[in-house]
């Protein structure tokens, strides 16, 4: 099956492609996201777990720091062991609303971040759809998909690998 879309195609729903999805949506812009994945990564496999003062100042900007606000932990200074001792890193005085990180699993974040793509409405996220092929016409992206032991094909003016 071939299909034409006016979307961007986002290859990839972790917080990057989930956010950016919010993001295109606040221009009214719909997206697409494949998603390899079946499920959000799991809650034992967290590697994205730090929110960032300017991250959370993009969620801010999104409408969306609130329910991260209320499921992270908030940490002013972070440290670290080291062999030449404990070095301190605190947020204290840096310039944003935000001086703290926010802790939260990168399940947690992709399932809030799902939910707020979800309910724009500008955002069609597919799971399990993993993209196998990639390539460019002259005024378009081609994508080709697997999903189970369906594969299709997307084209679309716009798309992004995150
Ligand atoms: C070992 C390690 C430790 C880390 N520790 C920390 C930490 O302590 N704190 C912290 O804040 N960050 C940490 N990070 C960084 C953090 O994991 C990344 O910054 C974050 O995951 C980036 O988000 P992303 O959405 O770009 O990528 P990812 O989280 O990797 O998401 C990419 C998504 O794309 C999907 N995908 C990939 N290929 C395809 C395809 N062909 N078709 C469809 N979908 C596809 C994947 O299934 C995945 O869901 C760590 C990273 C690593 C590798």
């Amino acid at each position: 099956m071939n299909a034409s879309i006016n979307k961007v195609i986002i290859i990839g729903g972790g917080p990057v492609g989930l956010t950016l999805s919010i993001a295109l949506s606040r221009y009214g812009i719909p997206s697409i996201v494949l998603e390899a994945r079946d499920k959000a990564t799991s809650p034992d496999e967290s590697r994205a777990i730090t929110w960032m003062p300017r991250g959370l100042e993009l969620l801010e900007w999104l409408g969306i720091y609130h329910p991260f606000y209320k499921k992270g932990v908030l940490r002013t200074c972070h440290q670290f062991e080291s062999r030449r001792g404990k070095l301190s890193w605190s947020f204290e005085g840096i310039a944003s609303p935000y001086p703290f990180s926010l802790q939260l699993p990168q399940h947690d974040t992709e399932m809030i971040l799902e939910e707020a793509a979800r309910s724009t409405g500008y955002v069609e996220i597919n799971r399990g759809h993993k993209v196998i092929d990639i390539g460019q016409t002259e005024h378009a992206i081609t994508v080709k998909v697997q999903c189970h032991d369906r594969i299709y094909e997307l084209e679309s003016p716009w798309g992004g690998w995150m």
